[in-house]
């Protein structure tokens, strides 16, 4: 990292991708039903259904980059965190090659749950969801990604971000010190 060069792509590629300003695109190959972003009234960018989708139906796949632990733990300072967890010591970095599906802001009544699958995240959704809505998931965040405050507006909301009980698969080799 002492490189000057390395460094500024670091900053650029992964601690401040895209630019505050313009809208976010969505990869329609990686959607099997019309998403738009748009600005959110939780958190910055949401994703938001274009068209009614029905209940247990794939929405979404989230792509990004896959990582390892180390590699998580120095992205995780970034304001943005786009980093999903698929496993005890893997994680895919939506910042980059992301569907749009990083867009997706976390909620405590969300209306999508993520199925993991040798790797792969698809965002499926829990009921009706209507045209308009904006799509939401449990991030349940845990296992070294730093806990972040919830203002998702739900009558149940928690607060926070992690679980209500702690993940039983939880990895501790996976936590920050
Ligand atoms: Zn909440």
């Amino acid at each position: 990292m002492a490189d000057g060069a390395e460094l500024t792509a670091f900053v650029r590629e992964v601690v401040l991708p895209g630019s505050a300003g313009t809208r976010p695109r969505v990869n329609p190959e990686a959607c099997r039903f019309r998403l738009r972003t748009a600005r959110s009234p939780i958190h910055r960018w949401g994703l938001f259904a274009a068209e009614a989708i029905p209940a247990r139906r794939r929405v979404i796949e989230y792509t990004g980059q896959h990582i390892g632990p180390r590699e998580a733990l120095r992205r995780n300072i970034r304001p943005q965190i786009y980093l999903f967890r698929t496993g005890a010591r893997r994680y895919i970095d939506g910042a980059i090659g992301g569907s749009g599906a990083q867009y997706v802001n976390h909620g405590c009544q969300p209306n999508l749950t993520a199925r993991i699958r040798k790797g792969r995240v698809m965002l499926v959704s829990l009921r009706r969801i209507e045209r308009g809505e904006e799509l939401l998931y449990d991030y349940r965040l845990g296992g070294g990604i730093d806990d972040l405050p919830c203002r998702c507006g739900a009558p149940s909301c928690r607060g926070t971000m992690r679980p209500a009980r702690p993940d039983p698969r939880e990895d501790p080799a996976a936590r920050k010190p």
